[in-house]
């Protein structure tokens, strides 16, 4: 059995591999779960397989609660909420890691690991280190939760000596996990586990809410490095394999995110942007100056008498659900003889690919929705430009206010479009909680309103 095992885990290895592969491109995305979703279904039958399960009425159990609250999670979830709902699961396998590490220590020869007090020195280190950073993983992921909710402030949490008392802890945990394994004894393993605990929440505390989403998909790395470890306490290849699948492909995505805004992981790790403040003081200057605005009636006739348009999305759209509707509008432009494109910010929404996925779920020709790379230079030839929820990743002080927190951020360069109009509810300003200068150029017009309104009311002015 242990040789088809190991057979069987290696085949769902590679369906997680090209699952991974697929989930790169909205083209391929669909494939990718389905590959996915395969690995895991063959993963889970050849470890019920496995001899040594004692209880397979417990193990249906679990699934059924578990299968059943994921079940009702998933269905009533917004989009717009997952980043915090990612923040919450993955609190959950950074406790697993403990508990699979607390359970390895207490009854170590139920998992083939010696007997109390006499553990080998690799077993240990396996797990302090699944313990240690399975509960940095549960507590930091608490806190990105909790700001991502807004049931805690975003603004970063800061106060005198938080670096150099992180360091101290750090060490501290380094030197208690020595002599964990030197000494095995239960109150340094409950002792490593609580400070890791302690840590997690310090380091995530000074982080602002509008850095959390690559925060969670760090926390999505250390959850996996955790599960990893998880599988050599378990010596189960596969949660090895899936587990380092995870740590790695979420460093990436941390990186990937950092890049699009132009920011180094290490101070986006530091503590960052996104407090409230900036963003209500950005207010009260933009509301008192003019600005042009205009109805549905002024963006059909601008548009339909463009030659080429282009689409800016952005979060706004999203909570507005305006994806069908915008699609619909789209859809009349080009019966109309108007070349719509969309432009794609990388960081555009509130998770990478965001957009993506709601244009696809609209069924937007894949060809015509562009990065960033690769329409930038398009705008200047463009005649209209209609952004719909898009605010950060239009605002040109990225180029030119070196104090602006999204100084440096590449931007969908809108402004060098003939037209510009903006269908968002007020003059508010974006997560980052800059004021936007483009609203008051000569050549924006501000559609104000609900995203999804203002299409269908443009729908109706152009006249299917
Ligand atoms: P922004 O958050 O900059 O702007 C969204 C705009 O949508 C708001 O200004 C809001 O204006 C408007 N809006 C909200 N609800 C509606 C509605 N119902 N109808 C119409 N408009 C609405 O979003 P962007 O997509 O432009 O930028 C993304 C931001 O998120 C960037 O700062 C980026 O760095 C950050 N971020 C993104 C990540 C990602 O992976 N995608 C990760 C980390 C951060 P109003 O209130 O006036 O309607």
């Amino acid at each position: 059995m242990e040789n088809y095992s190991i057979l069987a885990y290696l085949i769902s290895g590679i369906f997680f591999i090209l699952a991974l592969r697929g989930l790169s491109s909205p083209e391929t995305a669909r494939r990718g779960n389905i590959y996915g979703i395969t690995g895991m279904i063959i993963a889970v039958i050849t470890t019920l397989l496995l001899p040594g399960i004692e209880s397979y009425g417990l193990i249906a159990l679990g699934i059924l609660v578990g299968g059943a609250i994921g079940t009702s999670i998933a269905l009533k979830i917004e989009m717009t909420a997952l980043p915090q709902l990612i923040a919450a699961f993955h609190s959950l396998v950074g406790l697993a890691a403990v508990m699979v590490a607390g359970a390895a220590f207490h009854n170590p020869s139920a998992y083939g690991i010696g007997d109390s007090g006499s553990i080998p020195i690799a077993s240990l280190i396996e797990m302090s280190l699944g313990s240690s950073i399975g509960a940095i993983t549960f507590s930091g992921s608490i806190i990105a939760f909790g700001k991502l909710q807004g049931i805690m402030s975003g603004n970063p949490i800061t106060f005198k000596f938080q670096h150099f008392l992180n360091a101290v802890l750090g060490i501290t945990l380094i030197f208690i996990t020595v002599l964990f394994c030197l000494e095995q004894t239960q109150n340094l393993f409950w002792g490593l586990t609580i400070l890791a605990f302690v840590i997690g929440f310090l380091i995530i505390i000074p982080i602002g809410a509008a850095d959390m989403p690559v925060v969670v998909s760090m926390l999505n790395s250390y959850s996996g490095w955790a599960a990893c470890g998880i599988g050599f306490t378990l010596s189960n290849n596969l949660l090895i394999i899936t587990g380092a699948l995870v740590g790695s492909s979420g460093a990436i995505l941390s990186y990937v995110m950092c890049k699009g805004m132009n920011r180094s992981f290490i101070s986006v790790i530091l503590g960052g942007f996104g407090g409230d403040d900036v963003s209500v003081s950005a207010n009260k200057e933009v509301e008192q100056r003019p600005v042009k605005s205009g109805d549905s009636n002024d963006a059909a006739f601008m548009m339909q008498n463009a030659e080429s348009v282009i689409i800016v999305p952005g979060y706004g759209m999203a909570v507005a659900q305006a994806q069908h509707a915008l699609k619909e509008m789209c859809d009349i432009l080009k019966k109309k003889g108007v070349n719509v494109r969309y432009a794609i910010h990388p960081v555009a929404g509130r998770m990478p690919g965001h957009m993506n996925v709601l244009l696809a779920e609209a069924n937007v020709p894949y060809d015509e929705v562009l990065e960033l790379d690769e329409i930038n230079r398009d705008f200047a030839s463009t005649d209209v430009v209609f952004v719909i929820g898009a605010n950060d990743i239009t605002n040109p002080a990225a180029k030119t206010d070196p104090q602006s927190p999204i100084y440096g951020m590449p931007i969908l360069e809108v402004e060098n479009a003939k037209s510009v109009l903006f269908s968002k509810r007020s003059l508010g300003a974006g997560y980052a909680g800059v004021e936007n200068e483009l609203f008051f150029r000569d050549n924006t017009m501000m559609l104000f309103g609900d995203a999804k309104e203002m299409c269908e009311s443009i729908i109706n002015a152009l006249g299917k």
